[in-house]
């Protein structure tokens, strides 16, 4: 889907305005002269030019404001809990990173946290993952163009992935809850 949207707005967009352009001015040659190509005959070298550079500055600025976006929209927002903990309960290999499951614990029963009472709606993932390969977090910055990079300060693992940390982590939440699932069927038929 994502890159469906970026080829509409970097490739089609652009395609189409430019193609508008050229129908405009081509229109009205042919509307006064006669002759398609007339006009564009009479646009002098420095016009071509200007052209170009406007093109590339439109260019850089959907690029620019669209990798701001993209930062803004991951900046991390932590929910606000005051009577609940996180306590760790697994960790899964997702997306080639380690996801630490974690599930919130109200602090006055934080030491008798119930594996069977747990349900999979409790589960949620932290975020940033860590390194597949010291554990560290994980750091994240949109790509220029498309998708983001995911780099491990201490060992300088690195990985371009098309999704970001917060809809990896959503998945890796469904794949953890299923599994609790899967667990919790088990322990019952026994
Ligand atoms: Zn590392």
């Amino acid at each position: 889907m994502k890159i469906a949207y970026w080829f509409r707005d970097k490739i089609i967009a652009p395609f189409l305005s430019s193609l508008f352009l050229f129908i405009v001015i081509g229109g009205g040659s042919t509307y006064s002269t006669g002759n398609w190509w007339k006009w564009f005959a009479q646009i002098p070298t420095v016009g071509w030019i200007l052209l170009g550079v406007i093109f590339v500055i439109w260019i850089s600025l959907i690029i620019i404001r669209n990798y701001f976006i993209r930062k803004e929209k991951e900046s991390p927002s932590q929910p606000f809990r005051m009577v609940y903990k996180e306590k760790k309960v697994n960790q899964l290999k997702y997306a080639d990173v380690i996801w630490v499951v974690l599930v919130s614990v109200n602090i006055e029963n934080a030491f008798d946290l119930d594996p069977e009472r747990i349900t999979p709606q409790d589960l949620y993932i932290d975020i940033p993952p860590r390194c597949p390969n010291c554990e560290t977090e994980m750091e994240q910055n949109p790509s220029i163009l498309i998708g983001y990079s995911w780099k491990c300060i201490k060992c300088g693992f690195k990985k371009h992935n098309n999704y970001s940390f917060s809809t990896e982590a959503e998945r890796a939440r469904k794949i953890a809850s299923r599994k609790l699932e899967i667990f919790q069927a088990k322990e019952n038929h026994r």
